[in-house]
């Protein structure tokens, strides 16, 4: 029987490469995934077309801390874009897949006496491989006085409690203030600003979670400042996201004509996505806010948070003003200089970047917040990794959107194929199940998933939404079990 990954340990090309089997054997090799995003879900995809054509007899097993899969997708993107949540059916499709099963609530954790948590030695024990696809689960820090006032709030809580994360359902963001403050340039800056300006009928058409609906439906907020540490031509929006602002019920959208002047756009050094952003912020510095808009959105760039103040929980936030320099490599950064803006506000969200987490046994680089790897290998930067492999964000860092981890995943798989052809299968107990459910006794399985999955997409029908969450732990495990 011809097969293509085996014979060789580091194919350089593609991995269908043929090549004679060597140490067949009929054993099925069982991959243990530990993340349900995007990367997790494109990761089994791959492992399973390959056994379903003509690699080796693969089964995955797909675990997540949470009861829900899909990540980021149904945590992180924004309700408001319910087209690029739908990416989540793709997921549906892979897990009905023969060979492939959930188990949510099991956390990948360092101490095997707490209920939920299972070991990196014990899934060793039990897969021939272990693929990481944990994501970015906490913030990068801004390092300012008064980060941590109440009223000061990482994106990442911001976006878990719309977005109905348990972790963050008690949240209770200070939705009083009249503006909010929004420190970032990106996606996640838009993302937060837009949620907290949209109208009642369009966030009720969304699946943000019922408490965060009701808090932001009630919100006295008027107006979201959007601070860019650099200017227009650095800011990392994409196209798609700042040209819809246009068409937001009620929204006015504020680009002072000085930080965007005529003929930005032109430069043609500038990349082609680039100039797009700018001929749009252009657009707004002309034609001014509409003047009927109840809500206000403005972009500030050339400044950078100092301090953010408050007696016992956020009052103002101090803003330098910056200016760019141009190192000899071509690097352009901001410059403080000196002059200082102070701004009224309750509500600071930072939304400066999204940062890995160590996992209890695996290697990590503090300074990236990334798991050191070679193309997803773990093992060629440790003997004592050899079975361990990495996707997406806690890959490569919080880049990039969902389809760029389909790319990312398929080259770990090319290689964690390759080393499982080298490899014995381990001796995987049927009753891998049984264990989890001794150990993790909230278990949520496929089948559970499925319940409330279809639970949720029920009660949402009544009111022409997609779902209504469900976000309580308890409820989540009562729902998975009718
Ligand atoms: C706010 C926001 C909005 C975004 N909007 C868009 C968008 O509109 N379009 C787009 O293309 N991209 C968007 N992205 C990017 C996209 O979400 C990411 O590219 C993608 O989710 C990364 O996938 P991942 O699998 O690496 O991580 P994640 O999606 O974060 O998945 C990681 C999973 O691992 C689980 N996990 C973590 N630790 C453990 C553990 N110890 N044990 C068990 N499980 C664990 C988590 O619960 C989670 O389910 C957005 C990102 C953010 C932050």
């Amino acid at each position: 029987m011809w097969r293509p990954w085996a014979g060789r340990v580091r194919p350089a090309a593609g991995w269908a490469t043929m090549i004679r089997v060597e140490n067949h054997t009929t054993r099925p090799h069982h991959v243990a995934i530990v993340g349900s995003g995007p990367s997790g879900f494109y990761a089994a995809a791959a492992l399973l077309d390959a056994a379903a054509s003509e690699g080796p007899d693969v089964r995955v097993d797909m675990f997540d801390r949470l009861a829900t899969p899909w990540g980021l997708v149904r945590a992180g993107v924004a309700p408001d874009h319910p087209k690029i949540k739908s990416v989540s059916a793709q997921y549906d499709k892979t897990a009905r897949r023969e060979g492939f099963r959930f188990f949510g609530h099991v956390h990948l954790g360092d101490d095997p006496a707490e209920p939920g948590v299972v070991t990196r030695d014990e899934l060793l024990e039990r897969y021939d491989a272990i693929v990481y696809a944990v994501g970015s689960q906490t913030e990068r820090r801004l390092g300012i006085p008064g980060e941590d006032l109440p009223g000061s709030i990482a994106s990442v809580d911001f976006v878990g409690w719309y977005n109905g994360h348990p972790d963050y359902v008690d949240l209770a963001p200070p939705l009083d203030t009249e503006r909010v403050v929004v420190i970032g340039a990106g996606n996640v800056a838009l993302d937060v600003a837009r949620m907290v300006l949209l109208t009642e009928a369009d966030l009720r058409a969304t699946d943000t979670a019922d408490h965060a609906l009701d808090a932001l439906v009630g919100s006295g907020v008027r107006e979201a400042l959007i601070c860019g540490r650099r200017g227009p031509v650095q800011a990392s929006f994409t196209t798609t996201e700042l040209r819809e602002l246009a068409d937001i019920d009620d929204l006015g959208v504020v680009v002072d004509p000085e930080q965007v002047p005529a003929g930005i756009a032109d430069d043609d050094t500038l990349a082609k996505g680039t100039r797009r952003n700018l001929e749009i912020l252009r657009g707004f510095a002309e034609s001014g806010p509409d003047p009927d808009a109840r809500q206000r959105m403005e972009f500030r760039f050339y400044r950078s948070p100092v301090e953010i103040r408050g007696d016992g929980k956020v009052e103002e936030i101090v803003l330098g003003v910056n200016r760019l320099e141009t190192d000899d490599s071509g690097r352009t950064r901001a410059v403080d200089t000196g002059e200082r803006e102070t701004i009224p506000t309750g509500l600071v969200l930072r939304a400066v970047g999204y940062r890995g987490l160590a996992l209890p046994g695996v290697p990590f680089d503090e300074d990236t917040g990334t798991v050191p790897h070679t193309e997803g290998r773990i093992g060629e930067h440790s003997d004592d990794h050899r079975r361990e492999y990495v996707v997406g964000w806690i890959k490569r860092g919080p880049t990039g959107i969902i389809g760029t981890n389909k790319k990312d995943a398929n080259e770990t798989v090319r290689h964690l194929l390759a080393d499982l052809a080298e490899q014995t299968p381990v001796e995987h107990p049927d009753d891998v199940e049984d264990w989890l459910r001794d150990r993790c006794p909230d278990l949520v399985d496929q089948t559970g998933w499925e319940a409330i999955d279809a639970h949720e997409r029920g009660r949402g029908e009544p009111g022409g939404r997609p779902r209504v969450k469900v976000v309580d732990r308890d409820e989540l495990i009562k729902v998975s079990r009718p």
